[in-house]
């Protein structure tokens, strides 16, 4: 056994089906918390199961403007509506925008305003201790223990109307977490198994998805995927395929899963030379006789998501910009970052060509 060091953040996890609509009067109980608000993006459908499974006096109110990349006015705003109503709990429901508006109303409350996630998608953020946010088009993450949720509850049954695309997108973004932790200079034995296990069990997830969207048992090795995947990104760094896709979301405004599901073969592509074993466990999870970054790239495609960036949107012209950008600032990556190599493994993600 090579030598390691471990990273654990705490974490309390209800998993199962049905039970957003016991746990999480139960868990605000645990909290000691009077004054739920619950947080959502515009969709209220999965948030209002919630509120009407919640007895009424420990509603404080329901706040449904969680917009993507935490801007700051949006917290302003439902800091300023959690204050007016006393809530001493932000129970978030929905995808990583919702998360991240209740990771920062902890944040702007120190801590006084606690959390309970009701993930609906695949993102993973519910196990992290990270807050991305945005002003004026700029995005900043911080790492900080207060932004971390008290209690995650997972309820297959909310993430059954999540649409094909998102399913698949959403899936995608959670295996480049558990992707990227496999070749991160920090990963334990412990984050391996759990990163393996998310490839795999969304790997096998997502194609059955793909052709019946409400498969229980499918939706709920997805949303296990989601889970042991967003804790490997709560527990190491993350490389080129995050700063990438921070910087295409960040500075080009693309979505944020997409985004993921276009690079993350491509980056793959450009780590495989210097991280083969992790590659080579990825390669076998699909089959063994395509390489990790093909694996991944036909998981996408084949299961009807984006596979380039001009499908979403990018201009070719600002790609040498954001070579510019993602050669720039140094950080950690198994491959050297070169500009030129960057340059041309967004020239492949622009066509979507299929990694060699
Ligand atoms: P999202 O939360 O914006 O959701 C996308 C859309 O899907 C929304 O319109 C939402 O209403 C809808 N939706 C969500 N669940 C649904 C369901 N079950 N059925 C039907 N529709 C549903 O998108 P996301 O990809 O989950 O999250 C992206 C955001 O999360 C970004 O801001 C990203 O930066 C952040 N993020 C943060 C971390 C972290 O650790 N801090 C990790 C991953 C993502």
């Amino acid at each position: 056994m090579r030598p390691f060091v471990h990273n654990a953040l705490p974490a309390r996890v209800i998993f199962g089906s049905g039970t957003s609509k016991t746990a999480v009067a139960e868990e605000l109980k645990r909290l000691g918390c009077k004054r739920a608000l619950i947080v959502t993006a515009p969709r209220k459908d999965e948030a209002e199961v919630i509120l009407n499974a919640l007895p009424k006096e420990l509603v404080a109110g329901m706040y449904a403007n969680a917009t993507m990349h935490t801007p700051e006015d949006v917290t302003a705003d439902a800091l300023k509506y959690a204050e007016e109503v006393s809530a001493d709990c932000a129970i978030a429901v929905g995808g990583g925008s919702a998360v991240g508006l209740a990771k920062a109303l902890a944040l702007q409350s120190n801590g006084r305003i606690k959390q309970i996630a009701v993930p609906t998608t695949y993102a993973g953020s519910e196990a992290t201790s990270i807050l991305g946010q945005s002003k004026d088009g700029v995005k900043t993450t911080q790492r900080t223990l207060t932004v971390l949720p008290q209690t995650i509850v997972y309820d297959v049954d909310l993430t059954l109307e999540l649409p094909a695309q998102m399913t698949i997108t959403s899936g995608m973004n959670a295996i480049a977490h558990a992707v990227e932790a496999l070749y991160a200079t920090e990963c334990s034995p412990l984050i391996e198994v759990m990163a393996l296990q998310g490839i795999e069990s969304l790997a096998k997830a997502l194609p059955i998805l793909s052709q019946d969207l409400k498969n229980k048992e499918a939706r709920s090795d997805a949303l296990y995927g989601a889970w042991t995947c967003g804790t490997c990104l709560g527990a190491v760094n993350m490389s080129l395929h995050h700063k990438l896709c921070h910087t295409l979301g960040g500075s080009f405004d693309l979505p944020h899963a997409e985004v993921h599901t276009v690079i993350l073969p491509h980056a793959t592509a450009y780590n495989t030379p210097y991280a083969k074993e992790a590659m080579a466990k990825i390669a076998k999870i699909f089959g063994g006789n395509v390489t990790a970054a093909q694996g991944l790239y036909d998981l996408a495609k084949n299961n009807g998501a984006p596979y380039s960036l001009k499908e979403l949107g990018m201009k070719e012209e600002d790609l040498e910009k954001a070579a510019d950008i993602a050669a720039k600032s140094p950080y950690p990556n198994p491959a050297p970052l070169e500009r030129e190599k960057l340059l041309q493994l967004l020239r492949n993600a622009y066509e979507g060509v299929r990694p060699e």
